[in-house]
């Protein structure tokens, strides 16, 4: 690894206290872009979360503090989405970076100016958060081989891993316009499933459930029919959030064969709202999970050495489930999974050469979804059907109510965070949503 940016010194420190507290997602070594409206306003701007606060980037013009930046990357902090922010070229987004983190140091030019500091900050609790990008188009993959193998076995049973698995990354495209942010109920889906032999019915689903994922927003996209090549993909990746891949496993069984996911998964999909930059996931890079003796190697447009060696990321995942009952008893969230990014069968790099080798576009925002993020032990499983096994085996909730599917009132949350000694340990934030019961049929 090369010599680590100022922007990372795990000394550095900021005059915002809640951001030099260990337990903190958001220290100033991490600054997610994200975009917030003021309660009391309805004006959308682009933030920066800082310990318990929002820095707003607005104000850090306004006050001066961007002043060497290009007039191009001013522009883009002025949108009310990310998507401007995201195109621009690395170079820029870095000098961003390294603006916004002098500013909110605590050895920086405002470090003792209370004025301008109260300007500048608001309390995260008085502001709502915004989708932080217009999602054009939205790709699920499917890179978790256990999660392959997991459902593969309980689909069909004589045949769990399908033959192409280990060579091409799968995925489908998603639905973009039923993308919301974290905190947005999702009501459960009507549709249509059969049961065993039965005649097929219409009403709703009784088999939801959630996917933990890791979204990646695409920066800089590409033309069409000019691939991008696994040796320059990062280069395309802006930064991660924390993605809910919703899912009614009833429908989706019925529907799935022969073209794929369809209503099973388009009524829903939940992102956090804090996008952590991949400039900051630097000191969390590790190598790409090693395959298996016998397994083939990839072909070479999905090889590269810098890739294998470090296009993995050492984040930690978790789901959560609070029900109405706990809600009520204000019980803690029940940890229902803890998994490990790194666990996933295809890199990010990877998913984009693969995704961009037809010749297809991607566009500045386009959220590439990793997939459910399962690892090899039980608890490590990141959905539903596969913790509860199609829910032959139901999980007891602190509250002692047994769960084989999601029932309403239930809410789900996932957090991430990366952690490394010698590092500060930086987090996602959440992404949280609670199921609304059913509209009558
Ligand atoms: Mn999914």
């Amino acid at each position: 690894m090369t010599a680590l940016p100022r922007t990372l010194s795990p000394d550095l420190r900021s005059w915002v206290d809640s951001a030099n507290d260990p337990r903190t997602d958001f220290p100033i070594q991490n600054l997610p872009l994200g975009v917030f409206v003021h309660h009391g306003s309805d004006d959308a701007r682009v933030g920066v979360a800082i310990g318990d606060q929002i820095a707003d980037v607005r104000a850090l013009i306004d006050a001066g503090l961007l002043d060497a930046l290009d007039p191009r990357v001013l522009d883009a902090c002025k949108a009310t989405r990310l998507n401007a922010l995201m195109g621009l070229e690395r170079s820029s987004l870095r000098s961003l970076r390294l603006a916004v983190s002098d500013a909110l140091s605590a050895e920086g030019p405002i470090a003792r100016d209370a004025a301008t500091q109260a300007r500048i900050v608001i309390p995260a609790a008085e502001a709502r958060l915004l989708t932080p990008a217009a999602v054009e188009n939205y790709t699920d993959f499917y890179a978790s081989i256990e999660h392959a193998t997991n459902l593969g076995s309980m689909f069909r049973p004589d045949n769990p891993l399908l033959p192409n698995y280990k060579w091409v990354p799968i995925g489908y495209h998603g639905r973009a316009s039923s993308i919301v942010v974290s905190g947005t109920e999702v009501k459960r889906p009507l549709g249509q499933t059969r049961d065993g032999e039965q005649p097929p019915s219409f009403g709703p689903t009784a088999r939801l459930d959630y996917e933990l994922e890791v979204g990646a927003f695409v920066a800089r996209g590409n033309r069409q029919g000019e691939r991008v090549r696994i040796e320059d993909a990062e280069d395309y990746v802006f930064g991660f959030c924390l993605v809910n891949d919703w899912s009614a496993r009833d429908i989706q069984a019925w529907e799935y064969q022969p073209l794929g996911p369809f209503l099973g998964k388009s009524f829903a999909t939940t992102v956090s709202p804090w996008v952590v930059m991949s400039d900051a996931l630097v000191p969390y890079r590790v190598p790409a999970r090693r395959r298996a003796a016998d397994d083939p190697a990839p072909l070479p447009y999905l090889f590269s050495e810098r890739d294998q060696a470090e296009g993995g990321l050492a984040m930690v995942l978790e789901v959560s489930i609070l029900s109405q009952r706990m809600r009520e008893s204000r019980m803690d969230p029940y940890r229902v999974s803890i998994g490990a990014f790194n666990d996933m069968y295809w890199t990010t790099a990877q998913l984009i050469a693969h995704h961009t080798s037809n010749g297809c576009n991607l566009r500045p925002g386009d959220l590439l979804a990793s997939g459910t993020v399962s690892g090899p032990t039980k608890d490590s499983r990141g959905s539903l059907i596969e913790r509860t096994w199609r829910g032959s085996e139901p999980l007891t909730l602190s509250s002692g109510e047994s769960r084989a599917f999601l029932a309403d009132g239930d809410e789900v949350i996932i957090r991430g965070w990366c952690e490394r000694q010698g590092h500060r340990r930086i987090g996602f934030g959440e992404c949280r949503g609670r199921v609304a019961p059913a509209d009558a049929i």
